[in-house]
Order: structure tokens, then sequence, then C-alpha cells
């Protein structure tokens, strides 16, 4: 197929790129490199860098090469910068999407997966989390990724587009390629690596008095690579429904302090540690359940051991530092 890949310069996206390309897909990635890096595109992907609203070169791009499914992962992810700046976040996650659906009718693509996030969820009703469970982001970055699931919803009737929503939980891990680099970084497993190669002094333990087993929060971490596989497993899909699919391990995710001493043992390096406050509009447990995208796709993620992720970060983080 003739895939547009939005955001595909980013951690996610490049990954996606990579597992496209290898299964023979004719990838063209759009993204404009304020977050992205050129270098993690993989060479047999075409690449026009370039915003989503500038619609002018997203209509021609659609057109020309004939793309016939659009991977939408462009987007801004911190949650605690959505709370303090919520115009960006609105401006970049909807009205950007929308830019893009609009292009995608006039060029008449009607096959779109879409990056969503556990943050829909809010705090959870329940644990593991169902695609069934009701949605009450907490902050603005899960509000706005679910204002477009919701779009999306109202689009496929009208216009007979049809969509897959992956929610994600925890993307962790690297290929040889591509892994995790954001300027600055949030995300705890890279900040635990970058205290193992002592290019941070310590990690920060945002909380150690909540109601989980050792005081910290626990969350379902899932390999980079089983979640791009997830969306190309969720393209076959699109001639026919639209679905919304969560997208995590599941069984009992793993803590704060779990994550911190398993990537003790794998890099044999000191970690120092300080415990700080909580962070605001962390949930204590976020962990999926992805039942239902493993009996309709027959997805399964081949790498859940958190031991397999972090050694596959921790490999990627020191080949970028040679
Ligand atoms: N976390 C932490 N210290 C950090 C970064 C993250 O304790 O420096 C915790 C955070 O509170 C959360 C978990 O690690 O419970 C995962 O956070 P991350 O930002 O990686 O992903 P999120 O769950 O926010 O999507």
């Amino acid at each position: 197929m003739r895939v547009l890949v939005t955001g595909g310069a980013g951690y996610i996206g490049s990954v996606v790129t990579e597992e496209l390309v290898r299964d023979g897909h004719e990838v063209v990635v759009y993204d404009s490199l304020y977050k992205g890096h050129r270098e993690s595109v993989v060479p047999e992907a075409k690449f026009v860098q370039a915003d989503l609203l500038e619609t002018e070169v997203l209509r021609r791009t659609l057109s020309e090469h004939e793309i016939e499914a659009v991977i939408h992962m462009a987007a801004d992810s911190l949650v605690g910068e959505s709370v303090e700046a919520p115009a960006k976040y609105y401006r970049n996650n909807v009205i950007a999407g929308l830019s893009l659906l609009d292009a995608m009718r006039e060029a008449e693509v009607k096959r779109l997966v879409f990056s969503s996030t556990a943050a829909t969820y809010g705090e959870p009703a329940k644990q593991p989390i169902e695609e069934t469970d009701p949605t009450a982001p907490t902050n603005t970055y899960g509000e706005t990724k679910l204002a477009f699931e919701r779009a999306l919803h109202w689009y496929e009737g009208a216009y007979g587009l049809h969509y897959a929503s992956l929610r994600y939980f925890n993307a962790a891990g690297a290929t040889e390629l591509c892994g995790e680099a954001h300027d600055p970084e949030t995300h705890l497993i890279p900040i635990v690596l970058q205290a193992a190669a002592g290019t941070r002094p310590h990690v920060t333990i945002y909380g150690d008095d909540y109601p989980t087993r050792d005081g910290t929060c626990v969350r379902d971490y899932i390999h980079v690579i089983d979640l791009a596989r997830a969306h190309i497993l969720a393209l076959d899909i699109l001639d026919e429904r639209s679905a919304i699919y969560n997208l995590g391990c599941g069984g009992e995710g793993y803590s704060v302090l779990e994550v911190i001493e398993t990537a003790r043992k794998v890099t044999g390096r000191e970690i120092p540690v300080q415990t700080g406050a909580r962070r605001p509009g962390d949930p204590a447990v976020l962990i999926a359940s992805s039942d239902r995208i493993k009996g309709e796709l027959g997805w399964q993620p081949a790498l859940q051991d958190l031991t397999v992720i972090i050694e596959s970060a921790w490999k990627w983080m020191q080949e970028r530092q040679k």
C-alpha cells in the first residue's frame, strides 16, 4: 500500500516507517522536524518536510504520491506541557488533525490509523482498562486526542472514512536504528538510562506514596516494535470498518522502582535516585486490556519482557553516543 506517515521522523513514527518498509509498503514520511529526527527515517521512505497546517503541501503530497492510507502520528504529547499550553495542543492535535482530514477528503483517501493514548481514559474506573470503559481525560493532551477520535467517529458516518484508533500505553525500547530521544526528556526509561550513563545526576521518583505494591506508579510498557506491528495489522481492517484498540502488554505492569531495578541489572551501573513530589495528573496504575486487538487482529506482543525492552533502549543509547 502507499502510506503517508505524519510524524514519521518521531520516535514511534520512525519505527512504524521502518516496519512498513520492511513489509514492502511504499512510504512517504510527512514531518515538520520540529521535534523529529531526519536521520531516523529509513532511506527507502520518501520524505516531505512540512507542517500539517501547510494545507497546499499536504494536498499535493496526498495526490502526487497517490496515497491510499494515512498513519497519523504527528502530535504534541507531553502531559505537563499540555496543561500549561492548551492552545498549542488544540492547534497541533485537533486543528492540524482536522486539516489532515479535509485534505484526505479532497484526495479521497479513506483509510486512517490514528495514534491515540491511554490518557483518553483519565483516572481509570478499573484495571485492566478496556476500550468500553469511560473516557474522562485529566489533561489537555488526552482531551485533544479524544476530541480527534470523536471527530473520526462523525466523519466516518458522514464521509465514509474508516479509521483505527490505537490507544497506546507506555511505548518504550528501540530498534537498531531508532530510539527515544526527546528534548527535554520527560519519559522514565530514557531518564533512568541517562542516569546510568552518567549524563544525568539522578532519577527523581515522582511520588512513593501511591496505593501500589511499592508505593510508586505502575505502568504498562510496550516495546515500540510491538506497537509498530499493530499499525500494520490495523491497515487491513480499513476497507471494511473502523475500530478503537488499546495497546499494552497487560499483566501486572511495572512500577517505577521495578523499572529502575531492571535498568540497574541491564546496565550494571549505579542509578542514583531521589524521591520527589507526585506529578500532577499521574494515575497510580495504568494497565491495558489488549484482548480486543488480540482477538480481532491476532496481535501479540513478542517483546514484552521489561529486560528485553530496556536492553534494546540501552544498546541504542550507547551506539548513539559513540
Ligand atoms: N516518572 C518518574 N520520574 C521521571 C519520569 C517519570 O517517576 O523522571 C514516572 C511517572 O510519574 C510515571 C512513570 O514514571 O508514573 C512513567 O512516566 P512517563 O513520563 O515515562 O510516561 P507516562 O506514563 O506519563 O505516559
